[in-house]
């Protein structure tokens, strides 16, 4: 599983559009932006790419990303004869199509440098960027740079003050979903993250806790308590994830590889091998899917209110012309069992039941 983020989302959203299509309308399914906080270096890039799948973000042990990086999930058919294709598109680029994921790490990497100078200076400026992908939703996903207290390069001596004021204007959105990624190898009771999250989200209700570098945390010390919440709690709780480190980087290693050897990670280390539904990148795209899914619910009986509205519509059509309308009525009462069976599976997907729903 290479694109863990949306794997069972897909399917719903699939159906929902096809129903919409039948209804000769286009409710809206614009699901949540999610946006990262959190300090430098804590993992920000990384957990993001580990979620789609793909090598294509700026990460590094330095300040690497200087700018709002807006990126937004396109879902494309998948071709009948199996060669799926996927690729970039660049706002400032238009009409070029990237399907070197490594180029448009360069591309962002030197439109960074354009707008905001080679030497570490920080810009609100955003980059956007379109990718189109069959094994994607439809998502927008926002890459910020992380909390620095103190100025390098050619920085301006608030630069904290301007990238906090930068990450709120994100993150003060009501819609939009936030990982806190907190690096397990600082001290997690001063996280940059959980600090800024709580201002804007002081219950909690769309912050998950994201825990970074588990790998590489002081001998002796562990992020048990941290993940169970007994720290700071979490109403929507915690993940701890082990990313790819500096010399991973280096070495090219894949996204892929890297998620297996975060399985093994978890699955054969003493402290962790219980708290598994709390470990990994595939619970993270886990948690993110539930959350997406209950939102779709939340719009669902608008949905089918519409489809009401239309029943009464065409019965009243039928009454006044006098016309055969009788397959059109029962479209429609097809339509509303389906989205009724829909609204069930739903439930027990929240609920965890059923995780790979069916959709035929
Ligand atoms: P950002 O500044 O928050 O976006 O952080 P990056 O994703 O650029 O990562 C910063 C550095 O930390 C890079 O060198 C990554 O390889 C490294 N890193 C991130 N997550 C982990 C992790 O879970 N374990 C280890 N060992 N290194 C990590
Ligand atoms: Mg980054």
């Amino acid at each position: 599983r290479t694109a863990p983020l949306g794997h069972s989302v897909i399917p719903i959203i699939n159906k929902l559009q096809d129903i919409a299509a039948q209804l000769g309308s286009s409710p809206e399914f614009d699901l949540p932006q999610v946006a990262v906080v959190g300090s430098q270096s804590s993992g920000k890039s990384s957990v993001l790419e580990a979620l789609v799948g793909r090598d294509f973000l700026p990460r590094g042990s330095d300040i690497c990303t200087r700018r709002p990086l807006v990126f937004q999930l396109v879902q494309i058919k998948r071709k009948d004869d199996g060669t799926d294709e996927e690729w970039g598109e660049l706002l400032h680029l238009p009409g070029k199509k990237f399907y070197d994921f490594h180029e448009i790490r360069r591309q962002i990497q030197a439109e960074t440098d354009r707008e905001a100078g080679a030497n570490k200076v920080v810009s609100d400026k955003q980059i956007r960027l379109k990718i189109f992908s069959p094994n994607v939703l439809d998502i927008t996903l926002v890459d910020l740079p992380g909390i620095t207290k103190v100025p390098v390069g050619d920085q301006p001596s608030d630069i904290e003050a301007r990238i906090r004021t930068m990450i709120m204007s994100y993150i003060n959105v009501e819609s939009c979903l936030i990982l806190a990624v907190t690096p397990a190898n600082s001290d997690l009771a001063n996280s940059d993250a959980l600090q800024m999250a709580g201002i804007v989200d002081p219950d909690g209700h769309r912050t998950i806790g994201v825990l970074t570098k588990l790998d590489i945390m002081d001998r002796g010390t562990d992020a048990r308590n941290f993940l169970l919440g007994k720290e700071i709690p979490l109403k929507l709780g915690y993940v701890g994830v082990v990313n790819r480190s500096q010399e991973d980087i280096m070495l090219n290693r894949s996204v892929k590889d890297a998620l297996v050897a975060e399985e093994k990670f978890f699955r054969s280390h003493p402290l962790y091998s219980d708290l598994a539904d709390r470990c990994g990148i595939p619970q993270l795209a886990k948690k993110l899917n539930q959350i997406l899914v209950q939102h779709i619910r939340a719009v669902l009986p608008s949905l089918k209110a519409q489809i009401s509205t239309q029943l009464v519509h065409v019965a009243k059509e039928h009454a006044s012309y006098g016309e055969t309308v009788e397959s059109k009525v029962n479209q429609g009462t097809v339509i509303l069992n389906i989205l009724s069976k829909y609204s069930e599976a739903f439930s027990l997907l929240i609920e965890g039941k059923n995780e790979d729903m069916s959709t035929s």
